[in-house]
């Protein structure tokens, strides 16, 4: 008999939902931009069990991980995030062995081991700098959507430095270079380059081993990925699912309760 499983993931941001069948294939996932304390969970729910055209009492097994995940009635138990994003980005790719994770509010590094299970880690959850807040707050002053942040980085043809490393003073900068007429795309490349500095410094504290695996919903902004890459001088991996990888890995782990 076949096997569902769910895995919820509230961060600050974002409500992440996997339904996985037998542990492997993916029958319904989804992202709403709003995380805990808001909507977003229960609409991140439903959205996965619709697309997977089931209803919540056809799931076997249930974990909820994240900042939010004491917070989900429907969860039969509660995982840290830090496990869920190892085996998650492991399910992706087996060779990852650094998984570096920027969420909304923070970003962590982890070393992971060749079963995908957790070896060490080291985070920054004090300081907006270096997080997706950072680049949320930049976004809406430069009046650009943040998912087209990637798209501007590409066309920069001057080198711009944001010397700033407190997001508040970053944010006067930033302004005081529109008011210069310095161009958008210039602007957006150093802001890239000024979260890259922030999470490598974050990433040469643990060290770095190849497979490296950037996730999290700023995978997704191609800008910043090149910068970490000519930062850290390594390749990174992303996938389309990136922002799902703490809730896929929830799913697997749910799967292995069953075993
Ligand atoms: P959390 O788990 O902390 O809620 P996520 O890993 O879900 O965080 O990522 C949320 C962050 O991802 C937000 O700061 C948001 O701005 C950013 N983000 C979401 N979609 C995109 C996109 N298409 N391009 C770049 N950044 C994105």
């Amino acid at each position: 008999m076949d096997k569902v499983t769910m895995g919820i993931d509230i961060g600050s941001s974002a409500s992440k939902c996997v339904i996985l069948k037998n542990g492997e294939e993916i029958i319904g996932k989804s992202v709403i931009s709003v995380g805990t304390g808001t909507s977003g969970p229960g609409r991140a729910i439903k959205s996965a069990l619709e697309e997977a055209m089931l209803e919540m009492e056809d799931m076997d097994f249930v974990i909820a991980t994240g900042y939010g995940r004491n917070s989900i009635p429907e969860a039969t138990i509660e995982m840290s995030e830090l496990s869920c994003h190892a085996y998650g980005t492991h399910f992706l790719f087996p060779d990852a062995r650094t998984v570096i994770d920027i969420g909304g509010q923070d970003a962590k590094v982890l070393n992971i081991a060749d079963d995908g299970s957790l070896i060490n880690f080291v985070m920054n959850d004090k300081c907006a700098a270096g997080t997706g807040r950072f680049l949320d707050v930049m976004s809406r002053i430069l009046e650009v959507d943040i998912s087209e942040l990637g798209h501007y980085s590409k066309m920069s043809t001057k080198q711009v430095n944001i010397s700033s490393t407190c997001t508040v003073f970053a944010e006067s900068e930033v302004i005081s270079q529109l008011s210069k007429d310095v161009h958008k795309s210039d602007i957006i490349k150093g802001i890239h380059k000024s979260v890259a500095g922030k999470v490598s410094g974050l990433a040469r504290r643990i060290g770095l081993k190849s497979d490296i695996v950037l996730t999290g919903g700023l995978a997704q902004n191609t800008g910043l990925v090149k910068e970490l890459e000519d930062e850290l001088k390594h390749k990174i991996q992303t996938s389309p699912l990136s922002q799902c990888v703490g809730a896929l890995g929830a799913a697997r782990l749910a799967y292995r309760h069953l075993a």
